[in-house]
């Protein structure tokens, strides 16, 4: 059938486009180019946030890269994982890393982020964006193996290295592991196209109030580290969890990132100097992050998934989903208020009651299908002739409503003349090659400045629908005009 939705470009086309004008050896190169460089910077990043001679205070290189590898799997070619490990071991050689404990401290994170990545793709691509409450369960899991991979390569290197018991050397690895991964993660799966963080951000522009919780987050932050010890760390959890209802996943996660990324730096400065009591120091604190983030996070996630719900549950209530009109219901309730706002205001307006003539038979001859491809459009015509203010609903069947607000008496029939005759003209092209026409008789009733019940008014123009079915079909009778 001709009448259908418009044909969008697919992202297949897109990347088969891509690869055209690319040969795909240097497509391939720029690719690992970027990881590479991408990996750098931020194993660089990890690096300044160490303090001296220990593990960084925050790594977040593996963690963004599983959630970029998950985002982007074409980027998880053999030629992608050399980039990755040589930014890797080019961050540390520039740090003036030992060759054993890097490429050791390498080989630990290459074990992570393949954990990650690998346990990432055998879940559902709804729980890799994190579109469901449960998705967060997910995480938790995977961020936990990855950083177990990464701990059972690498907490042997702070032994050597470093000193300290088996147990703080595999604690210390596996708590700074798990909490990047938790707090990186959700901002890098979620992360939405530029466009869309543009429109965000203009619309925040607009007025203050969006920026409220925000500006609580920042207030306790300052309040929890005046406060310092465990308090700094749950102080920003109220202003979190509003965020976390104000705004959506993104902008969560990335503000849970920045307060997780303040507290586990600003921690390395506040810890006791001694080795004894630092490390089991460290990784409290690093659990208690880790853990924390997950609750805005999960309730933002929540809060969009119940948002998501509701639109979708007032689309189903007040939308038809074959037309895309008007449910009967939602037709009704904004009648009356058209109704009762035009009486207020003294205008006149206009209701046409609309019936598909003979639509039995098309059914009956070409098949349901047909038949609802013509009352789409048959809706879409008329839709497309209407002001924004006017109401169009369906009633049931194949019997439509239109309210005209302001509407005067003789303008309305011309109204419902001209829809009549463009419902007419449509040809709708079945996939047999056959042609199929479809008329509609319209009743009309006008209502003069004065309060006139929506029931009498529907009343009045199905009566008129009658007549013009008997007076032969295709053809508009207006009642007589309504007295106040
Ligand atoms: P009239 O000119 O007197 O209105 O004749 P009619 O055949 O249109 O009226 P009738 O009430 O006898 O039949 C209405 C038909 O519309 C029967 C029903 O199957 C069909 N119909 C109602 N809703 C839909 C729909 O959503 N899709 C399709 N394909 N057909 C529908
Ligand atoms: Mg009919
Ligand atoms: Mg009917």
């Amino acid at each position: 059938m001709t009448v259908g939705r418009d044909p969008s470009p697919s992202r297949e086309t897109s990347a088969a486009e891509i690869g055209r004008t690319t040969s795909p050896a240097l497509l391939a190169l720029r690719r690992a180019a970027l990881l590479a460089v991408v990996t750098f910077g931020a194993a660089l990043f990890g690096h300044l946030t160490r303090p001296v001679g220990f593990l960084a205070s925050f790594w977040v290189a593996n963690a963004l890269l599983i959630g970029i590898l998950v985002r982007a799997p074409q980027l998880a070619t053999f030629t992608g994982w050399l980039a990755i490990a040589a930014g890797y071991l080019a961050a540390d050689f520039a740090m003036g890393g030992g060759f054993l404990l890097t490429l050791w401290l390498t080989a630990a994170n290459l074990a992570g982020v393949v954990a990650g990545f690998v346990l990432f793709q055998r879940i559902d691509p709804t729980d890799r964006r994190l579109e469901r409450p449960q998705s967060l369960l997910f995480l938790l899991l995977i961020s936990a193996a990855a950083a177990g991979a990464a701990a059972i390569v690498g907490s042997g290197s702070i032994i050597v290295f470093f000193g300290g018991s088996l147990r703080h050397a595999v604690e210390l690895y596996l708590t700074s592991e798990l909490a990047s991964n938790l707090v990186v993660l959700p901002m890098v799966l979620t992360a939405p196209p530029l466009r869309t963080l543009r429109e965000h951000a203009g619309a925040l522009g607009r007025s203050v109030r969006p920026l409220l919780p925000v500006a609580a987050l920042l207030v306790s932050i300052a309040a929890g580290s005046m406060i310092g010890g465990s308090g700094a760390i749950s102080a920003p959890m109220p202003a979190l969890l509003w965020c976390a209802l104000s705004y959506g996943v993104f902008p969560t996660a990335v503000l849970t990132f920045a307060t997780g990324l303040w507290q586990g730096t600003a921690l390395v400065t506040n810890l006791p100097p001694s080795a004894a009591e630092f490390l089991p120091a460290v990784i409290a604190h690093r659990l208690s992050l880790a853990l924390l983030a997950l609750g805005p996070i999960m309730v933002s996630s929540i809060n969009s998934a119940r948002s998501e719900l509701v639109k979708e549950l007032n689309r189903a209530a007040n939308e038809d989903s074959l037309t895309g009109t008007l449910s009967r219901r939602a037709f009704m309730l904004r009648s009356e208020a058209v109704l009762a706002e035009s009486a207020r205001r003294g205008a006149s307006l206009a209701l046409l009651m609309l019936d598909a003539d003979q639509f039995k038979r098309i059914n009956d001859e070409h098949g349901h299908a047909a038949g609802d491809a013509a009352l789409v459009a048959l809706t879409r015509q008329i839709g497309a002739m209407l002001r924004p203010q006017d109401l169009f609903g369906r009633m049931g069947g194949e019997e439509f409503a239109i309210v005209l607000p302001e509407t005067e008496p003789v303008d309305a029939l011309a109204v419902a003349e001209r829809l009549r005759e463009a419902c007419a003209n449509i040809e709708l092209m079945l996939d047999n090659g056959r042609l199929v026409r479809i008329t509609m008789s319209i009743g009309l009733v006008c209502r003069p400045a004065a309060t006139v019940s929506l029931q009498s008014l529907l009343k009045q123009a199905d009566e008129a629908l009658y007549a013009a079915k008997r007076d032969g079909r295709n053809r508009v009778v207006q009642a007589a005009p309504l007295a106040a």
